[in-house]
């Protein structure tokens, strides 16, 4: 077994493999740019070795400097982690000719499948079925409209290069194959410096399901299960989990089988993912094949209770695998969220900045939490908007949904933008829940982006109670800085949402708690909750909540299940003198066109004058590699254009006007 080991990667999934080395007693070497000095992958390794500045191509992706670091540090292995160096064919021969063993596949199996179009001529050759299409590089529009009339629409134009969902438009008809041709090359050119685009059929209502494979040098190639990965926003994934709700035993089997076949075609060794897109019919089709880690292991592991991450490294030592397909059981149901840095509640732009407050609740057999950031770490613009992965295990579906919902509630994070209520949202969503997933889940449900979730009017009445609770407390307090107890408060109270909805409410003390008097129901809470505290715990009839507390000038700021309400608990009096007073104006921002993040403005699509209308695209802003569509958000005219191609813009710079 290697002593040492270095991780040529960052943030959650350097600390992800980190861990699994130190259980097996071997040391670890990070690397770090100078954007990470200090992060939490450096801070856990043994050693930590400086790498150069922080954009990536200067820093995670110089082959010679990460040789390099090994060569100074001993290491006698490189675990890549996933993206950067993870899939480069030219870092594994360079590791190979130091001496140095890749915790991955071999150099071989790397290319064959690190490339769409020879992956898929390899599938199909090894019995694997492939979305129907041309499997070839295409020339120009004229062939691919072509081509794409050949097929029968809808279709998809693919980069070869392709990753992460980049170089891929969907296309309905010739116009959309001439335009989307275009713009997936450019991209694949900008994304990856290699334009080959292909075409295949787009297949409608469809679910990413995935294979995990593991193979050792010994002839074991076992599959450990399918993920389902169909809640994806832009072709990236949010939320995954093992096993599929839509598999049944012998898909399982089919679809393992094939993935089994695909690896042994390339001599795979080590742990890979055999990607495939499943229509309604339960036909499944070859997408591509990983050669790496993925993001979303985590739900694999729960659910086997292998450690992937342990058996990369072992079978990179050389070691047997100690399974037969026979040995490999399914139990229990798993679910990831991914945690990004972005505001669902402004379009899901990028959010950067200082994290002041991440607390999430503390781990257990039923909740993991993998990241990279800690309380006070920099969010930067150079790398993955994704912070961190909660990763819950439940004995069936609905218990794995109920442990994520308790988790997502009772993370307390301040300083960034962040989708912990939109992926509340999702999970409290009754179409999440029956099971009914596609890709296009997202899009369909949250059409017009993102407002909050809505509330049940029982989890209405509790948050009304939560803020009787906060606010009785708080006022004790003030009155009586000791805490003696049975200072006087008000019994009868008003809470006002704002002008919209009120709730009449009589408050009783009780044991731990209050009981809440709303007509003729009564709410129970019991809870531990001092002033000051941000995260509210408690029971409220029964049931357990977790609740996000924030004062405002004008109430609390209660937030829960992917909602959020601002409360005012007020007297009687109050209430009604509040009810007279004139609504805050809102600043008219309608007027304007303002730049929502930090980045590159590379066109204006209108021209001064122009009638525009909803939904129109109007300038594209590229930032963290993104092209971002800004569309009007309702009809107008232009008025003037304040900023050009070319302009690099911050955020909410005006970039046009309306009349
Ligand atoms: P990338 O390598 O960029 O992640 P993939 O080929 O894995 O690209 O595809 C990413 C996602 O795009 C899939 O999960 C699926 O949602 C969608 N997709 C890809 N190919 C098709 C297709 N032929 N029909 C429908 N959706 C597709």
């Amino acid at each position: 077994m290697f002593e040492k080991i270095l991780i040529a990667n960052r943030g959650e999934i350097a600390c992800r493999v980190i861990k699994s080395a130190q259980k097996m007693g071997i040391k670890t070497v990070a690397v770090y740019s100078e954007a990470d000095d200090g992060a939490r992958h450096m801070r856990l390794a043994d050693e930590a070795i400086p790498i150069g500045p922080p954009p990536a191509s200067e820093s995670y992706l110089q082959i010679d400097r990460i040789v390099e670091a090994c060569k100074a540090t001993g290491a006698q292995a490189v675990h890549p982690g996933y993206g950067f160096l993870s899939e480069n064919g030219r870092f594994a021969e360079a590791l190979k000719a130091a001496g140095i063993a890749f915790i991955g596949p071999d150099v071989r199996a790397i290319g064959a499948m690190g490339d769409k179009i020879e992956s898929k001529k390899l599938a199909a050759a090894a019995g694997v079925s492939t979305v129907p299409g041309h499997i070839g590089v295409i020339a120009d529009d004229k062939e691919a409209i072509e081509i794409a009339r050949g097929i029968g629409y809808p279709v998809m134009i693919k980069a070869s290069a392709g990753g992460g969902g980049k170089g891929m438009r969907v296309a309905y008809d010739d116009d959309e194959v001439r335009e989307g041709f275009s713009s997936a090359k450019n991209e694949a050119r900008s994304s990856f410096g290699d334009d080959r685009i292909f075409i295949e059929k787009y297949i409608e209502e469809p679910r990413h399901i995935e294979i995990q494979v593991l193979a050792d040098r010994h002839g074991t190639c076992l599959y450990l299960g399918e993920r389902e990965c169909s809640i994806q926003r832009r072709h990236q994934k949010v939320i995954e989990e093992a096993p599929s709700p839509f598999v049944d035993a012998e898909t399982r089997r089919a679809m393992g089988e094939q993935a089994v076949a695909l690896s042994r075609a390339v001599d795979y060794v080590s742990a890979g993912t055999v990607e495939f897109i499943v229509d309604k019919e339960r036909n499944f089709y070859f997408l591509e094949m990983n050669t790496r880690l993925q993001v979303e292991h985590p739900v694999t592991e729960l659910v086997t209770g292998i450690d992937l991450v342990e058996q990369m490294i072992r079978v990179a030592a050389g070691e047997k695998l100690p399974w037969s397909q026979d040995d490999i059981k399914l139990s229990g149901w798993a679910v990831e969220s991914r945690l990004y840095a972005e505001d669902p509640y402004r379009g899901f732009l990028p959010s950067i900045g200082r994290l002041s407050r991440f607390r999430p609740l503390p781990e257990s057999p039923t909740m993991r939490i993998d990241t990279g950031v800690a309380e006070g770490s920099e969010i930067t613009l150079f790398y993955d908007p994704m912070i961190a992965k909660l990763i819950t295990y439940g004995p069936d579906r609905d218990g794995a949904i109920a442990e994520m919902r308790a988790a997502l509630d009772g993370f307390d994070i301040g300083g960034i933008s962040h989708n912990v209520d939109f992926l509340n949202a999702v999970m409290a969503h009754p179409r999440f829940r029956e099971g009914r997933l596609t890709t296009n889940f997202i899009a369909e449900e949250f059409p017009d982006g993102f407002q909050g979730a809505a509330l049940s009017d029982d989890d209405y009445q509790a948050l009304v109670a939560v803020a009787a609770l906060v606010h009785a407390r708080r006022l004790r307090r003030e009155r009586s800085p000791l805490g003696v107890a049975g200072v006087f408060v008000e019994r009868d109270w008003i809470v006002m949402e704002g002008k919209e909805r009120e709730t009449a409410i009589r408050l009783a003390d009780a044991v731990g708690g209050i009981d809440v008097g709303l007509g003729d129901d009564t709410v129970e809470l019991r809870s531990e909750w001092r002033p000051g505290q941000r995260l509210f715990e408690g029971e409220i009839d029964g049931r357990e909540y977790r609740v996000l507390v924030d004062p405002e000038a004008s109430g609390y700021r209660l937030t829960y299940g992917g909602a959020q309400v601002t409360l005012s608990v007020l007297r009687p009096k109050v209430a009604a003198l509040a009810r007279l007073m004139p609504e805050k104006a809102v600043a008219d921002t309608a007027k304007f066109l303002l730049c929502p993040m930090p980045g590159l403005l590379v066109s204006v699509a209108v021209e001064v004058g122009q009638e525009v209308k909803t939904g129109q695209p109007l300038a594209v802003v590229e930032a963290m590699k993104m092209e971002n569509v800004l569309r009007a958000e309702r009809d107008g005219v232009v008025g003037t254009v304040e900023a050009k191609a070319g302009d690099t813009l911050a955020v909410d710079q005006v970039i046009l006007t309306f009349e």
